[in-house]
């Protein structure tokens, strides 16, 4: 049997994203999918129960890293036909009384309309949308090494990632570092006065399925709102995010990568034989196939990786637009239905001790906000889910409607159908959410830092065996840079190239 050069198990887009950097170099390279489709987190897919014209992006809808990721900034989606399309409201926070946060990717319209709260979201955002490419760089390094947070940076500027590099990406970093302690701790209460800026930021800050205020939603918060009111906004990709996969396989097929569909590994006795082999999994699927390659401590570290808590889906089918109460927030890319910020903290913190909430977080997409196209026949797609904890069985789909009609009476009557994947059935369509985590690790702090392990390289985790998915840095989202960064170490540590390959289309 010839040697390849590489197997990646796993074509979600971080393994599409070591694949293509692997065939850019020149590498043979063979991506095996356990799944009967290609893209893993990113697939667009019909459900023919629900809509026979229709097609529901399965797990991500909306892609600020489609555009921001250093990876994605290197590998083109416009330049290769991949319309990436922001509505001119970002997000959005409808209140109970008939109010809401509404944050424009215009940052001056934003302030604007938060009134008494405007100057001090103009002064936390301001800055940091400015530095956009430094903070994504550093959000989106390998949380390790100086060369691989200052990366990102390089590829979007053709600098090498020098003292120039470090010099510029100080003040950056150290206005990020401080919102971040501002807005993870006890402080957060203080910056604002008013429920809609309050909620609005809270509800971004939920996209990390842990109790608030935390560091790891902090995070996340500061940098996605920052995105925001930066140059591509939050983009929906028009036709649905597999477009985006689609483009990697392209690339990947046109430098002679194959993609095998419906290719579970479940031992290394599946693997082709290969110099490299890199996972697109989990730490638990990876010690499932190479175990015993995997030395102590480094094993039992992987072994203590945590899953956390976890989200439900419902793609629904409408005939019409939500009639959300405020006009505005339907024109927006995202809706996080979640109320005020504490019944978001109390929702959060009900989960986080393993019981579903009253009133649960939930985020929804109607994708044609950007993308007209994808209503057919007078009925469109909604995409929504609802935090919940790990391993629930339960099917929100009323759930998830009580909690949109409270700010949209009338949802109901819009509503022709739906389907629920409840999280305890989410690792049948992507075993990298057991128990339905969609985050691929439990967003700890610690786990966003140390992850997988506290180990030096977050990568390599044997000789010639990498782990490059989601429960590496940087963490979730559809960037491609674990993939990035794992490829990067493999062409030098296994075939000695130093050289970054060139990603354009
Ligand atoms: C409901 C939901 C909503 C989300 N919304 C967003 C969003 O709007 N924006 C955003 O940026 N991110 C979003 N995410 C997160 C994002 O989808 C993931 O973080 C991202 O896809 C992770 O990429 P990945 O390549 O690491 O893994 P995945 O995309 O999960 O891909 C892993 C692939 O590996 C395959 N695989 C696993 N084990 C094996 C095996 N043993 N053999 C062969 N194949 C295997 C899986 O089938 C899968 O195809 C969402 C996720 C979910 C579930």
């Amino acid at each position: 049997m010839t040697l390849l050069d590489a197997v990646v198990v796993g074509s979600g887009p971080n393994g599409l994203a070591a694949a293509v950097t692997l065939a850019r170099a020149g590498m043979g390279v063979r991506v095996l999918e356990a799944q009967p489709t290609v893209g893993g987190g990113a697939r667009t897919r019909p459900i023919p129960e629900l809509a026979s014209d229709l097609v529901f992006d399965l797990c991500s809808a909306v892609h600020p890293m489609a555009w921001a990721s250093p990876f994605f900034r290197a590998f083109d989606l416009p330049g290769r036909g991949v319309g990436l399309v922001a509505p001119d409201i970002a997000y959005a926070q409808p209140l109970d009384d008939g109010r809401a946060g509404i944050a424009f990717r215009d940052l001056a319209l934003t302030a604007d309309r938060l009134g008494h709260d405007g100057d001090a979201w103009r002064e936390l955002f301001g800055p940091l949308a400015a530095d956009w490419r430094q903070i994504t760089a550093l959000a989106m390094g390998d949380k390790r090494t100086v060369r691989g947070m200052l990366e990102g940076a390089r590829s979007s500027r053709g600098q090498s990632p020098t003292a120039g590099g470090l010099a510029s990406a100080v003040r950056p970093g150290l206005r990020f570092g401080a919102a971040l302690l501002e807005q993870g701790g006890p402080r957060w209460d203080r910056r604002f006065l008013t429920e809609e800026a309050k909620a609005l930021l809270t509800g971004v800050a939920a996209h990390a399925i842990t109790p608030l205020p935390s560091f790891a939603g902090a995070g996340t918060a500061l940098l996605l709102a920052a995105l925001a009111h930066a140059e591509g906004g939050w983009a929906i990709p028009v036709g649905g995010s597999q477009a985006i996969i689609n483009a990697m396989v392209s690339d990947l097929e046109a430098h002679g990568g194959v993609v095998e569909v419906g290719r579970r590994v479940e031992s290394w006795r599946d693997l082709p034989p290969s110099r490299a082999v890199l996972f697109d999994t989990t730490p638990r699927t990876l010690l499932r196939i190479a175990g015993d390659r995997i030395r102590s401590p480094r094993r039992g570290a992987l072994n203590r990786f945590r899953h956390g808590n976890a989200a439900a889906k419902v793609d629904f089918v409408l005939s019409g637009p939500i009639p959300w109460k405020v006009t505005d927030v339907g024109r927006a890319a995202t809706v996080h239905v979640g109320g005020t910020r504490a019944e978001m903290v109390v929702a959060e913190d009900t989960v986080a001790h393993g019981l579903h909430a009253d009133k649960p977080m939930v985020l929804v997409s109607d994708p044609t906000v950007a993308d007209p196209g994808r209503a057919r026949g007078g009925v469109r797609p909604l995409w929504a889910y609802a935090h919940v904890p790990a391993g629930s069985p339960q099917d929100v789909t009323e759930a998830v409607t009580r909690q949109i009609e409270r700010f949209a009476p009338g949802f109901r009557d819009v509503v022709v159908g739906s389907r629920c994947i409840p999280a305890a059935q989410m690792d049948r369509h992507n075993e990298n959410y057991p128990g339905g985590d969609i985050s691929a690790g439990a967003a700890t702090m610690w786990q966003m830092v140390a992850r997988p392990t506290l180990s030096p390289d977050p990568y390599q985790v044997a000789e010639g065996v990498y782990l490059c998915s989601a429960s590496t840095p940087p963490g979730p989202g559809v960037h491609g840079m674990g993939g990035w960064h794992a490829a990067r170490r493999a062409l030098l540590r296994e075939f000695d190239v130093r050289t970054v390959p060139d990603l354009r289309p």
